[in-house]
């Protein structure tokens, strides 16, 4: 997936915020180390009667905040070093938005595409009789990441309620909302990002209602951030890709359209030609657009195509989009980087939600869920933008110092490492 360390470049981003906060040797290593890392093989029965091996990881890299908290991948190029960057990057995202949370991540080498209902199903439970001694809700809080739905969600928690013999609800997030999820947690990635990305603007004089937009990855984030980007500010997305390829329609694309494409055809590809032209993902990255999306995978943004990226806010929907090379060149160009682990967070403060309302057994409506992850994405993304400017540093560097200083704190306040 990532020709890169992803683990490497999370350290190296780490690296740089220690520096910045003059943070001692002996903690570096605590923040650089995963506190507990699960190798699990999971036999599957398959439809044909073979048993197939599957490998799996749960990382939880820190809990010094709360309970770990983090998403499942099946994805068939997962490493344990993509799931070690992915916990460390959950960390910090809990702990930026004051969530009351440490940071895990787990991953299965699979590709459920090829995956029968039945198999899938007996894969999702097959990776919770692995590690649900490691889980629960006050150890750590799985959720739904790349190629996991809430009925995976709700495979897992079944399994995890008829092993222990309680109905667990709150041991998993992102569940459907008939067994305890939370409303507004489908778009709630994609919604929290808009939140961001209305801040930015403000603050560049950006007016969205003129703006034009292309989005790589057109999952669940992708597909929801290009409702959201018309219903909410009326811009216009003239650029959608996805693994197969993108299209590019400078008038703008009918997104309703092109989500039913994707529904019946798993790409955006076979959009109707019309006016509409194929481009590669590449050549969505470089486009000359107000705002770029990156809602695919990560290390897409590199020092390869950094200087020929010409959007004036890139909102950071996924993972570890921008190499750290990639970093240095954008801050220089001036582009306004709302980073991944701000500008994705509205899934995890809505999965926190969902943890709340399934503590009280009481279900929030949707607009109390919009109102409060609007509060909570707004003051993030102005502590970020605040403390960018107080050290004249990048929005990137500015997440981590918020982030990282709490983390420390609650590490020193506990007594794993001694005040200096
Ligand atoms: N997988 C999502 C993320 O990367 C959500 C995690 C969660 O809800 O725990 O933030």
């Amino acid at each position: 997936m990532a020709e890169l360390n992803p683990f490497d470049i999370a350290c190296e981003q780490l690296d740089d915020c220690a520096k910045i906060l003059n943070l001692n040797e002996d903690v570096r290593e605590m923040l650089k180390s995963p506190m507990r890392e699960l190798h699990v093989s999971i036999p599957v029965r398959m439809d044909d009667g073979r048993t197939k091996v599957f490998k799996g990881f749960r990382v939880q890299y820190n809990d010094a905040k709360g309970p770990t908290k983090g998403g499942i991948r099946f994805h068939p190029e997962e490493t344990i070093d993509t799931v070690r960057a992915l916990a460390a990057w959950m960390t910090w995202k809990c702990s930026l938005m004051d969530l009351p949370l440490g940071g895990g991540k787990g991953g299965v080498i699979c590709n459920p595409k090829e995956l029968s209902e039945n198999e899938l199903e007996r894969l999702s439970r097959g990776y919770i009789d692995m590690i649900w001694q490691f889980m629960g809700p006050n150890k750590d809080v799985p959720a739904p990441d790349v190629y996991t739905t809430p009925q995976v969600m709700a495979w897992m928690m079944d399994e995890y309620s008829k092993i222990t013999g309680s109905n667990e609800f709150g041991c998993i997030t992102g569940k459907p909302i008939c067994v305890g999820g939370s409303c507004g947690r489908d778009d709630a990635t994609a919604r929290g990002g808009m939140f961001t990305i209305r801040e930015a603007a403000k603050e560049l004089g950006i007016d969205l209602s003129k703006a034009t937009v292309a989005i790589q990855g057109y999952g669940n984030a992708g597909s929801n951030a290009a409702i959201l980007c018309r219903d909410l500010f009326g811009s216009k997305v003239v650029a959608i890709s996805d693994s197969q390829g993108g299209i590019y329609n400078k008038d703008g694309l009918d997104i309703e359209l092109a989500c039913s494409v994707k529904k019946d055809t798993c790409t955006v590809v076979n959009f109707p030609k019309d006016e509409t032209q194929k481009i590669s993902n590449q050549e969505l990255l470089e486009l000359d657009v107000d705002i770029l999306i990156s809602a695919a995978l990560e290390n897409v943004i590199t020092k390869e195509n950094a200087p020929y990226i010409k959007a004036k806010i890139i909102a950071e929907l996924a993972n570890g989009p921008t190499t750290p090379e990639a970093d240095e060149i954008l801050f220089e160009k001036g582009v306004h980087i709302i980073p991944d682990f701000l500008c994705n967070a509205g899934g995890v403060t809505v999965s926190y939600f969902e943890m709340v309302q399934n503590i009280d057994r009481y279900c929030w409506d949707v607009e109390e869920v919009r109102k409060r992850l609007d509060e909570r994405m707004t003051r993030a993304y102005h502590s970020v933008l605040e403390t960018s400017r107080a050290y004249n540093i990048n929005m990137r560097q500015a997440a981590y110092v918020v982030a990282v200083n709490r983390v420390v704190e609650a590490m020193k306040i506990r007594g794993w490492i001694k005040f200096s």
